[in-house]
């Protein structure tokens, strides 16, 4: 197994990538702390890992709020004793984030809160505790889209994971004689409930579509298990990277009919 006696916490684990991610990472055996805001999604991640046989808890955790990641951090080490895995992973894309025209300061706060100021939290909390077990792996979740741009514009989206990916590489150079590594996960276009409202739109899914170089979405256990990689020792000495997990899309010019 490939996270045999590791700790893994993971953020936005009550759906899509993080759901999948805690459910593999659990199968590989780590112990997970399923952390989420929804309630609900976090308690049926942790049902789904328990029926599995794997172990888990779910902490319930705003990461837009310094009090409640730090008392997940802490519940990590309370229960497990230890943390050696950290994915920052929770995330939201808001319908109404638009061009830089026209998108209202609450959906620029809103989406910097939970996107990038939740990463900084976790990184801030998270790292004493990796620190305090020798060393780890911190996945931060960024965005093919921190290193292209779109003519369908989602400028808050798109900031807070630019930020994301240069605040990565610099807790990776950092941290990377404490035997700490991080890196910055970027998917393309994933099919999760993220983009449930985006892809419901023939005309928008199909404008989105046309770019992708295998001519569909991603499917979140393929995002997870490009987390799994990061997460275990077999990426001992990937650090600091652009992770892109995007078909291609960052390396098309024209893609095939
Ligand atoms: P998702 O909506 O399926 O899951 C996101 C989870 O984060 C949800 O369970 C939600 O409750 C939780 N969350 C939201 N706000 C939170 C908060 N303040 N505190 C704690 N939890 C919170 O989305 P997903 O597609 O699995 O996205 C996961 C990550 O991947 C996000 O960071 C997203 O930006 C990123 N990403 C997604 C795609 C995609 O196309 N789906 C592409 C690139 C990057």
């Amino acid at each position: 197994m490939r996270l045999q006696n590791k700790v893994a916490l993971i953020t936005g684990a009550g759906s899509g990538i993080g759901r999948e991610s805690a459910l593999l990472f659990a199968r590989e055996g780590a112990q997970v702390v399923v952390c989420d805001l929804n309630e609900a999604g976090g308690k049926e991640t942790l049902s789904q890992i328990e029926a599995a046989g794997g172990q888990a808890i779910f902490v319930k955790a705003d990461v837009s709020k310094g009090a409640e990641v730090k008392a997940a951090i802490a519940a990590a080490e309370t229960t497990y004793g230890k943390l050696n895995v950290l994915f920052n992973n929770a995330g939201i894309f808001h319908g109404a984030d638009n061009s830089v025209l026209d998108t209202e300061e609450e959906i620029w706060d809103l989406t910097i809160n939970i996107n990038l100021k939740g990463v900084f939290l976790g990184c801030k909390y998270g790292i004493p505790a990796l620190l305090r077990s020798g060393g780890g792996s911190i996945i931060n979740t960024a965005s093919f889209v921190a290193v292209m741009g779109a003519a369908t514009p989602q400028i808050a989206y798109t900031a807070s994971k630019g930020g994301v990916l240069s605040m990565t590489r610099e807790i990776a150079i950092e941290f990377a004689r404490q035997n700490i590594r991080a890196n910055a996960l970027c998917p393309g276009p994933v099919q999760t409930p993220l983009l449930d409202e985006l892809l419901a739109d023939p005309a928008r899914r199909q404008r989105r579509l046309v770019h992708i170089p295998p001519g569909r979405f991603a499917q979140a256990p393929e995002i997870a298990n490009a987390a799994l990689f990061l997460a275990s020792d077999e990426s001992s000495f990937v650090n600091g990277s652009t992770f892109l997990v995007d078909g291609g899309i960052t390396a098309a010019y024209v893609t095939a009919e």
